[in-house]
């Protein structure tokens, strides 16, 4: 877990790069998704129909990359407020009813009753989207995920459990670097992003996992009491 946040400090640079980048490349990008459009509309009788799905999706996954590396740009000028960790939770937990429907997976929240107000941006809730596509990508057959959060000294652990197949033990630390994925069609950068996200929110992340068994990922990110607020 240092581990993981020293990583991610020397992922800074990287990752402002990275997003400068992505920046640049999204304008053109769009313009030429438009006309990619306007070309498949004229096609009228669909001889080209395969290749302009190729060719549409392929720009598609372009985009997707764009948009996880746009995320480490945004967190330094977006607004910090105040929010309930358990609604935001909730919120997410209501983006994946679909899939985790469509995968046999069943979410289970188990929270901690007292109110969790966290000063955050928007963009935490993209922490959790990442763990939670994470988690339930983990379990192609099926399972279960508990989404729990428990208040502790001040602070709060969400902790995103699943029943899924694991990460090996020589692969935990490849964990969050760039592009590391075992999927086939993963980026690879959803936990460095996330990592990026909780740092900036003075958090920590932590990962347990067993091969067979499924996967622990514990954010823990400091609580506002009303008294301060
Ligand atoms: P991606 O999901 O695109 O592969 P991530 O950064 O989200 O990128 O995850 C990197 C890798 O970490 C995944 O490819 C997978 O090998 C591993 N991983 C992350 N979360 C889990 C999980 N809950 N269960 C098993 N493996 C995981
Ligand atoms: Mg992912």
């Amino acid at each position: 877990s240092e581990e993981l946040i020293r990583r991610s400090e020397k992922l800074s640079l990287v990752g402002e790069l990275a997003a400068g980048i992505a920046h640049e490349i999204r304008n053109p990008l769009t313009s030429l998704r438009g006309f990619m459009q306007l070309y498949v509309k004229e096609d009228i009788d669909g001889t080209n129909n395969l290749r302009n799905e190729v060719m549409l999706s392929e720009i598609d996954r372009i985009n997707e990359i764009v948009s996880e590396l746009l995320v480490l740009a945004k967190p330094s000028n977006e607004a910090y407020e105040l929010r309930n960790v358990v609604h935001e939770l909730i919120h997410v937990i209501t983006l994946f009813e679909g899939q985790a429907n469509l995968y046999n997976v069943q979410i289970k929240k188990d929270f901690d009753t007292e109110l969790s107000l966290i000063q955050c941006q928007r963009s935490i809730n993209q922490v959790f989207v990442n763990i939670l596509k994470n988690a339930i990508e983990s379990m192609p057959k099926g399972g279960e995920v508990v989404i729990q959060t428990e208040q502790i000294n001040g602070k709060i652990h969400i902790r995103i459990q699943d029943s899924g197949y694991g990460i090996p033990q020589s692969e935990i630390n490849k964990i969050g670097s760039p592009f590391f994925t075992t999927k086939e069609t993963g980026t690879g950068l959803g936990l460095m992003v996330s990592m990026r996200i909780i740092q900036n929110h003075k958090g920590t992340i932590r990962i347990e996992s067993e091969v067979g068994k499924g996967t622990m990922v514990e954010v823990i990110l400091p609580i506002v009491t009303l008294s301060e607020s």
